[in-house]
């Protein structure tokens, strides 16, 4: 069997709120194995491209496949069990659960979401040593016994990549792991997102350029709905309508 080049692809996806073309025409093409950067300025459809590739809203017009499967009608829960994860934002993570019980609810769910691991002690220490493995890869060992709300704003975002990870993606979906963070908090998430990408296919939605920099091995720039350039990030950077559509906001 010959395995796709390709594991996620979009063609003209399109998507209008009462008329207004938010995501207009956008044809993607996301490399098995690569971290693609999906940048654009405020209000370019970034986050409605985001929520319309992991079926959290139904297009107007177009089609997604992923890994040769159309899944243009299917509803999140049902690409997720394909692999296909996005990162929920921190309101997904329970503030006064632990840190570890947080990931431990995660890979639950994973399971079918009975909640059997209260039965069994040697579940239990299963599930808690796959959920430290998981602390531990994205930097939070240190910090599993605190409750969730009790960490710095930063180190909650490495958390909800942790309970995304409990899932295990084969593609992963993120949308601004660095949205608000001081920079060398900047800095441990791009390190991360970096080790995580291993052995998966990364999307990054994000606004910040600097953050894609070192990342992305394709980068697509989205205005106004559309594409306005794709590339490695030195010829988009350098691209004179990516650097207007930027200074325009
Ligand atoms: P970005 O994430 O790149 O900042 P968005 O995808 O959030 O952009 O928004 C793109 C455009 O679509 C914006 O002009 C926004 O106001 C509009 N938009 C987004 N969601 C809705 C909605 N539910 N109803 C109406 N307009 C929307």
């Amino acid at each position: 069997i010959r395995v796709s080049d390709t594991i996620l692809e979009t063609e003209g996806l399109t998507k209008e709120f009462r008329g207004f073309v938010a995501v207009s025409d956008v044809t993607l093409k996301i490399r098995r194995g690569s971290i693609h950067g999906l940048i654009g300025p405020n209000g370019a459809g970034k986050t409605t491209c985001f929520n319309l590739l992991t079926k959290f809203l139904p297009p107007t017009r177009g089609s997604i496949r992923y890994d040769g499967r159309d899944i243009t009608g299917m509803k999140p829960a049902e690409v997720a069990r394909l692999g296909l994860v996005r990162s929920f934002q921190i309101s997904a993570v329970f503030p006064h659960l632990s840190v570890l019980e947080n990931v431990r609810v995660a890979l639950q769910r994973q399971r079918g979401g009975s909640f059997d691991f209260w039965r069994s002690d040697s579940l239990l220490r299963q599930y808690d040593d796959r959920a430290m493995a998981l602390l531990d890869d994205v930097g939070l060992t240190g910090y599993s016994a605190l409750t969730a709300g009790e960490l710095p704003y930063g180190r909650k975002r490495a958390l909800e990549i942790a309970t995304t990870l409990a899932l295990d993606p084969t593609m992963l979906l993120l949308d601004e792991p660095t949205a608000g963070m001081a920079h060398e908090d900047v800095d441990r998430i791009v390190a991360l997102v970096k080790r995580v990408s291993a052995g998966r296919t990364v999307l990054l939605v994000e606004h910040n350029l600097k953050v894609v920099s070192g990342l992305c091995d394709t980068i697509t720039v989205l205005a106004r709905g559309s594409v306005l350039a794709e590339g490695d990030y030195n010829s988009v950077a350098r691209n004179p309508d990516v650097i207007a559509a930027y200074l325009g906001t």
